[in-house]
């Protein structure tokens, strides 16, 4: 007969205990994941969009009419536990960002924005433009310093720049920074330059491509719908046009992130209309890598001037747009941004739990918001780094086109 020592039924005890608590954890975790479901399931039963949101869940996107009863709705919370839930299902608890810069090349500008603080017509003393030495020694300085992998490039529509300014200042900074990519221009600066150069805009994509212009970032858009652009930005581009020309620039094989900038003079139905719209070209293209939602400043603005908008839309907000932006375009367009720049780091942090996935740039440099003196509009690495760990978030440094080059 076999006799277990003392000290043997002492290590059975243990293995056990440990097996035990192993268990036990394990069962917790799905009791704690049972029960998070069905306050869910309960939550979503309760609420007047709880079948838009359950259709959400089970992989079915919004349309038009869904996307006005969400907008319409204040059950912010629940929908950000849906569009939440599906970020993470794709992401888990991780957050990514870009070490970048905002390269404003130049502030003179024909458009007349009503919402744009940053912009002086031609020959006023407050104008510049930046030469291709100052544009070189900008991003040797953030390259040395910070490790910038991207370079947004953002303007006003001068008309005294031809595409070979452009061309010069993309090929010399892929060729003396070779790490660092090429994002811009946006749809308004390429049709403006096809204007000055007498040529269509598809030549234009295609010769700034051809000189290291990597992606296009949405700039423009603001809301795609004529009506409003008559009334906020009377000279810019048409809605089509914009669309038009993001088509072509996928068509060459040149991704871009699409925006939209709300809190101003829209309704319900001109957003429900910008989501479907580009819903509709990604469908055709699959050319979007992110989508920004962000929110309208006032500050220093025509628009606050003239009374049309007071103040900003505001958290609330900022976390609804987020999260319908997560359920507009789940499995459509991979990435929503946490939109720091116009809310602040703490909101920014909020968003990461309600359907964002990507933190945003460090935007050294940023010069178009910062004239409305909301807030500062530049962070560092470090600091983005610690407001995601702040979350009990991972978070991955990524490069221009979202490979991820290093991860905290
Ligand atoms: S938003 Fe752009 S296009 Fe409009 S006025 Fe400002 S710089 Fe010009």
């Amino acid at each position: 007969m076999y006799v277990l020592s003392t000290r043997k039924i002492i290590q059975i005890g243990i293995i056990c205990r440990c097996k035990l608590i192993f268990i036990f954890k394990g069962l917790n975790t799905i009791w704690r994941k049972h029960s998070q479901l069905s306050q869910l399931t309960s939550q979503l039963h309760h609420s007047e969009i709880g079948d838009i949101l359950e259709n959400s869940l089970s992989g079915k996107r919004p349309e038009f009419e869904d996307c006005k009863r969400l907008l319409d709705s204040n059950d912010v919370h629940v929908m950000g536990l849906v569009a939440g839930y599906l970020t993470r299902k794709k992401f888990g608890r991780r957050s990514s960002f870009v070490n970048n810069m905002i390269l404003n090349y130049t502030n003179v500008c024909v458009t007349d924005c009503k919402f744009c603080a940053f912009y002086r017509p031609p020959g006023h003393e407050e104008s510049y433009t930046v030469t291709l030495d100052q544009i070189e020694s900008r991003v040797k300085a953030a390259w040395e310093m910070f490790g910038i992998t991207q370079v947004m490039f953002q303007g006003g529509h001068n008309p005294s720049l031809n595409i070979e300014y452009f061309e010069e200042a993309f090929k010399l900074i892929r060729k003396k920074f070779p790490s660092v990519g090429v994002h811009g221009l946006s749809a308004s600066e390429i049709d403006m330059i096809s204007k000055v150069e007498h040529t269509n805009t598809k030549e234009v994509l295609s010769r700034l491509k051809e000189a290291g212009m990597q992606s296009i970032p949405g700039a423009g858009a603001e809301i795609l719908v004529d009506e409003v652009k008559k009334i906020i930005s009377p000279k810019k581009i048409s809605s089509d046009t914009w669309l038009r020309i993001m088509g072509e620039a996928h068509g060459l094989g040149i991704p871009a992130s699409a925006t939209m900038m709300y809190g101003h003079v829209e309704t319900i139905d001109n957003i429900a209309e910008h989501f479907m719209k580009i819903t509709r070209l990604q469908e055709k293209t699959n050319g979007f890598m992110a989508f920004i939602p962000w929110s309208f400043e006032p500050n220093n603005t025509l628009m606050q001037k003239q009374e049309t908008v007071q103040y900003p839309a505001g958290g609330t907000q900022l976390l609804k747009m987020i999260a319908i932006s997560r359920m507009m375009y789940d499995g459509l367009i991979p990435h929503i941004q946490s939109s720091w720049l116009t809310n602040g780091v703490a909101m920014a942090q909020m968003a990461l739990q309600y359907g964002a996935d990507d933190f945003g740039g460090t935007l050294l440099g940023e010069e178009v918001v910062s004239c409305t003196g909301s807030r500062s509009t530049e962070l560092t690495g470090a600091k983005i780094i610690q407001a995601v760990k702040q979350i009990g978030y991972e978070v991955e440094e990524r490069d221009n086109f979202y490979n991820v080059v290093k991860t905290y």
